[in-house]
């Protein structure tokens, strides 16, 4: 099976009103090629705002709670993504693992629950620098797909997002080399740990400080499937990502 090319634009907490309108207008006409699957991730606010204008893609939300409904104070659920029509969640980015100490755990939760109400989850891994220094990128990736294979049987509906948390939002990309080893090693442990289907089928995408000028090298590496874009989501370069699918 071939696996379709995957570039997700993650916005993090930017815009406004008038940037929601000038970025989906720029990918509305940017010419853009066809068969790449792409979904845009906006502050939550801007979610509706973004699926009625986007022509493009899909959209996303950044972050769910674990749980259907209840007091739980500035959070929102699956069914509320469900309900108003999108599609997928981002789970796992770093700065939720590191600003707001998600754990593997909680993560894992919120993807089975994401999963079963019918969402599809972009799930991030990736190591820390010091963690990668002391040659333990794949125990960690290991140890957070781990947590998710024991809640989550099915991984049709989700896109692992290789993120190295030293590469995210600094400038400093992993190389194309060092892309490649880390997902075919991911792709490895799926097939061992789930099955060799879900290692044929699932995307794997390389997220940290992709760009126009990085993006065609890192893409043609074997085991790379796409993107999870940060800051230059945020750029007209966005389109030159979208356009380096292979
Ligand atoms: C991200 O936020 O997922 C990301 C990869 O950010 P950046 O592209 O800015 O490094």
């Amino acid at each position: 099976m071939t696996r379709t090319f995957f570039v997700g634009g993650n916005w993090k907490m930017n815009g406004s009103v008038a940037a929601v309108s000038t970025l989906v207008d720029g990918l509305n006409t940017a010419s853009l090629k066809q068969g790449v699957e792409v979904v845009i991730a906006p502050p939550a606010l801007y979610i509706p705002a973004v699926q009625s204008s986007l022509k493009a893609g899909h959209v996303a939300a950044q972050n769910i709670y674990s749980e259907s409904k209840g007091a739980f104070t500035g959070e929102i659920s699956a069914e509320m993504l469900k309900d108003v029509g999108v599609q997928w969640v981002i789970l796992g980015h770093s700065e939720r693992r590191h600003v707001f100490g998600e754990t593997d755990e909680l993560i894992a939760k919120k993807a089975k629950h994401a999963l079963g109400v019918g969402l599809k989850v972009i799930f991030c891994i990736g190591e820390t620098l010091q963690e990668r220094e002391a040659n333990k990128t794949t125990e960690v990736v290991f140890h957070q797909l781990s947590a998710v294979a024991q809640v989550v049987s099915d991984w049709s509906n989700i896109v692992i997002a290789y993120e190295p948390v030293w590469a995210i939002g600094t400038g400093k990309v992993a190389t194309p080399v060092q892309a490649q080893e880390v997902h075919h090693d991911i792709r490895v442990w799926l097939k061992d740990h789930v099955s060799p289907q879900a290692a044929e089928n699932t995307r794997i995408v390389y997220g940290g400080s992709v760009n126009a000028g990085n993006c065609q090298e890192i893409g043609r590496q074997a085991d790379v499937d796409g993107f999870l874009v940060g800051g230059a989501s945020l750029k007209p370069e966005f389109a030159d990502i979208i356009n380096a699918a292979q």
